[in-house]
């Protein structure tokens, strides 16, 4: 019987440690930190021996085959040691694939994974028998387990993609490659852009990858390094052939001939990054031969992810919109572009090295006052203190809403987008959005 050892205790580790269960592995999970109660009870009553607050090297460095969690880093020491003895390591969505005969759509990218793969989720499940996964909610592990969907939407981290070995995904994504995570890629942006690709690796002609052909990082990679896929790109700005592209206010999709027009005016979702996120969302269901009357109305109807531009409430004329998931800079330029009116903005948090500089057309022409929110403002203090007449500081959110209340007036907007990572502050950016809209909700 082959040993598993999975490391990290959380919704894919568990999940796998179901799946590897049935299929015959011996089990092992290891999680250095605390596992969740619902998850200890889940392993007790699958009888799946496991271990919290520390690693036994011994139970672990005779695995035949190790999962890791894709929040634990290549540099952790208990990782360096499996490497060197040379057991294969490999991610959930590997491991898993290899139990399914299911199509998979797999959509990676530096912002909008999320967004693009509910959104994609949404449409396909009008017509089709399928399951969405990845990041999002239950573990890809377990629903092949339970479930047995014929089709799978997978929003694929990067880190997930670094312990793959066969994964291919018959329709891949990327929504854009923007720097990220560079602390687990040596701070080189090659190897973070390497891993995003590794998403199309073992593809063949057979295969799709759908990109934004406006991203120039996407663009100048593949121009360098091709691929077997056989490629849908989208574009806002030029006409293309095989894709999706913009004409006078439609979004236009071709596949072998084979086109659907939707105007842009009915979509659900506001902002330029949300026709991307349609685009690349309609191709993979126009290529799965959803009905064409069937894209355009689930579009019209789709309700947004939490903490994504999300529409609070609307208090004296002020629209409240919380978009706490703007992690980084770019997330928050999209946020920024796609406001309509004054802006009161709180931003701030635990800084990744950010560059402001692409943001500082849309605050002089946007933005009213800044509330920075964070253990530590002073970049931003220095960054903007001499575009708008006022910001401030503070470290709580409910003064942060307040202060952003004072100020805004009739017609403006109260964006909540820090561009920043939560954890100085919150528990992370669910509980960050949470805390916003409880206090949105008080004033
Ligand atoms: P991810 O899952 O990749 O983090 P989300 O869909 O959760 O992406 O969105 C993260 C943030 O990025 C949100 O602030 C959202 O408004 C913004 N965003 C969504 N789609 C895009 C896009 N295509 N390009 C840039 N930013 C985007």
């Amino acid at each position: 019987m082959k040993r598993l050892v999975i490391l990290g205790g959380g919704e894919s580790g568990v999940g796998t440690a179901l799946l590897a269960k049935e299929k015959g592995f011996e089990v092992f999970v290891s999680d250095k930190a605390v596992i969740k109660e619902k998850y200890k009870q889940v392993l007790i009553h699958h009888e799946i021996e496991w271990e919290e607050g520390f690693h036994t090297e011994s139970k672990i460095l005779n695995a035949g085959l190790i999962m890791k969690s894709p929040g634990i880093p290549d540099k952790a020491p208990l990782v360096k040691q499996i490497r060197a003895n040379g057991i294969p390591v490999v991610s959930e969505i590997e491991f898993a694939a290899q139990f399914t005969k299911a199509i998979i759509i797999g959509i990676t990218g530096s912002n909008g994974k999320t967004t693009t793969a509910t959104l994609t989720y949404h449409i396909l499940k009008q017509d089709l028998n399928v399951g969405l996964a990845g990041n999002i909610g239950d573990s890809f592990a377990k629903q092949i387990l339970e479930k047995d969907y014929q089709n799978y939407v997978l929003e694929i981290s990067s880190f997930q993609l670094d312990d793959i070995v066969h994964f291919k995904p018959h329709i891949a994504v990327i929504t854009n490659i923007t720097p990220d995570h560079l602390d687990r890629y040596d701070y080189k942006f090659e190897n973070y852009i390497a891993s995003k690709f590794r998403i199309v690796e073992n593809q063949t002609k057979q295969d799709y990858l759908i990109y934004d052909a406006d991203d120039l990082v996407i663009e100048n990679w593949l121009n360098i390094n091709p691929v077997q896929s056989t490629l849908l790109p989208f574009s806002l700005t030029r006409t293309i052939e095989n894709g999706a592209y913009l004409k006078q206010e439609n979004i236009i999709i071709t596949i072998e001939n084979n086109q659907i027009i939707m105007p842009t005016s009915n979509l659900a979702l506001e902002g330029k990054h949300n026709i991307k996120n349609a685009m690349a969302a309609s191709t993979v269901a126009h290529l799965l031969r959803i009905r064409k009357q069937t894209i355009r109305e689930s579009l019209e109807n789709f309700q947004g992810v939490e903490h994504r531009l999300e529409h609070v409430l609307k208090i004296n004329k002020v629209q409240y919109i919380n978009d706490s998931k703007a992690t980084n800079v770019n997330a928050t330029y999209y946020a920024l572009e796609s406001m309509e009116t004054p802006t009161v903005w709180i931003v701030g948090g635990q800084d990744k090295g950010n560059n402001y500089e692409e943001l500082f057309s849309f605050v002089n022409e946007k933005v009213k006052a800044i509330i920075c929110l964070g253990v530590d403002n002073e970049k931003l203090l220095n960054t903007f203190g001499g575009m708008v007449d006022i910001i401030v500081e503070t470290q709580f959110m409910s003064e942060a809403v307040k202060i952003a209340y004072k100020i805004a007036e009739a017609g403006d907007t109260v964006l909540l987008s820090p561009a920043c990572a939560s954890f100085d502050l919150f528990e992370n950016y669910e509980d960050r959005g949470r805390q916003f809209k409880a206090a949105v909700r008080n004033l």
